[in-house]
């Protein structure tokens, strides 16, 4: 550990430790009660594409009491109520859950072609890094109940054309009197089903937007009720091996915000787009970190019982040898992913984003995440398929 790390051994610990409770307390009898619906997708999502109102009113449920005991808020910024834990905090908390859980679990993270976690909020679904730039209005009319976990956003920035490329946004907003007027199309957008509020990137400024500068972008970033009038979230996306999905579109026709729901400064939005797509990055590359190693654990102790030939797969070199790989890959991805949320941690004093080493982090463990789980299929046989 490094002496940040040592730092925060105890808030580390004492953190995983009760969201270990909690999540035996409330998350893990929610799922054996729910257990018949959350195994099969035909039951779990409704016509509409939408989970079916009980397992929604579960994962609402668990969200508002996970921010009652402070973990749904727990990496939001102190100016708005949150604990702001660091950026190495949040890669071990993280780590910890999905190593000890692992994946399918929707009353507790990633599951079911879901993104989001019911108990703990990121730049897609709740109070993020992004609301440090919060108007007095957006603290006084929206904050409170993201934070009590009552309600939660989404992100819009991708459109259907404009991805990595988001100097092709299509999606506009215009000045009428003291409000914003919002015209276009977000797609892709996790937790749109659901989302009370979508934080939504239109181009303010189109000269400013041509010249392609991050820091004065001519986009601006909006706080949008997606339940008034013009605003649609009714397209939902079926993603590959399930019925339906946490993503979707946000399409917005003549949608009217108060100049102030705008978040952070008109033209200067994609400042805020970057910081919520960081933290988002680091929290994946966190969550692979977490599922490979709970992968590599299974291997090993299937590995260690399962017989073939008259001796343990566990004493076959060639079993080793993918253990062994698992293991060095692991290895390397938390250790980036450690070193990435140091870097993120020293800004007050360097002054730098690591943009790079945020996005290097994020591809390589999402990367070796798949090499290991692939591997465990394959050590686990006919079983890695069940
Ligand atoms: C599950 C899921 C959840 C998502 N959630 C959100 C969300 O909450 N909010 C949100 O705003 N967006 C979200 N997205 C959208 C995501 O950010 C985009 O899919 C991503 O930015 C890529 O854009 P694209 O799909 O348009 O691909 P494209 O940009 O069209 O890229 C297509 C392919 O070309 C490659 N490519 C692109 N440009 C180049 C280049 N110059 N040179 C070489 N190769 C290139 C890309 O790497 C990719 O492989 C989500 C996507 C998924 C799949």
């Amino acid at each position: 550990m490094t002496q940040l790390q040592e730092e925060l051994r105890d808030i580390i610990k004492g953190t995983i430790d009760g969201l270990t409770s909690f999540v035996e307390s409330e998350c893990v009898p929610v799922e054996q009660k729910y257990r018949e619906i959350l195994e099969n997708e035909a039951k779990l999502f409704g016509e509409d594409g939408r989970l079916v109102p009980e397992i929604r009113e579960a994962r609402d449920e668990i969200r508002k009491r996970s921010a009652k005991a402070g973990y749904w808020s727990m990496f939001a910024p102190q100016s708005i109520g949150g604990d702001e834990l660091p950026a190495v905090a949040a890669v071990y908390i993280i780590e910890a859950l999905y190593r000890k859980y692992g994946a399918g679990h929707l009353m507790i993270g990633f599951s079911n072609g879901f993104l989001t976690s019911p108990l703990m909020g990121s730049f897609v679904d709740g109070p993020s890094h992004m609301f440090a730039q919060a108007s007095e209005a957006i603290k006084t009319d929206i904050v409170p109940s993201l934070m009590a976990g009552e309600k939660t956003t989404c992100f819009g920035a991708t459109e259907p054309d404009a991805g990595s490329d988001l100097w092709n946004l299509k999606c506009k907003a215009r000045k009428v009197g003291d409000e914003w007027v919002i015209n276009g199309t977000k797609q892709w957008i996790t937790n749109s089903p659901y989302a009370d509020y979508a934080i939504v990137f239109a181009v303010t400024n189109d000269e400013k937007y041509a010249k392609h500068n991050i820091f004065e972008s001519g986009i601006t970033c909006f706080i949008v009720d997606t339940k008034q009038p013009g605003v649609d979230t009714n397209t939902i996306f079926p993603i590959m091996g399930h019925v339906s999905s946490d993503c979707g579109n946000v399409i917005m026709e003549d949608v009217k915000v108060k100049e102030e729901y705008v978040l952070g400064n008109v033209d200067q939005g994609l400042i805020a787009a970057m910081s919520g797509i960081s933290e988002g990055r680091l929290g994946i590359a966190s969550s692979m970190v977490g599922l490979a190693e709970w992968a590599l654990d299974m291997s090993i102790q299937y590995a260690k019982e399962r017989q073939t030939f008259g001796r343990p797969l566990a004493d076959r070199q060639a079993i080793q040898w993918m253990l062994a790989d698992s293991a060095i890959e692991i290895f390397h991805a938390k250790y980036a992913t450690l070193r990435t949320a140091e870097l993120i941690d020293e800004y007050p004093k360097t002054g730098r984003v690591p943009i790079k080493e945020i996005s290097i982090a994020k591809c390589y463990a999402v990367d070796i995440c798949q090499a290991v789980c692939d591997r465990a299929i394959q050590i686990h046989g006919g079983m890695g398929l069940s």
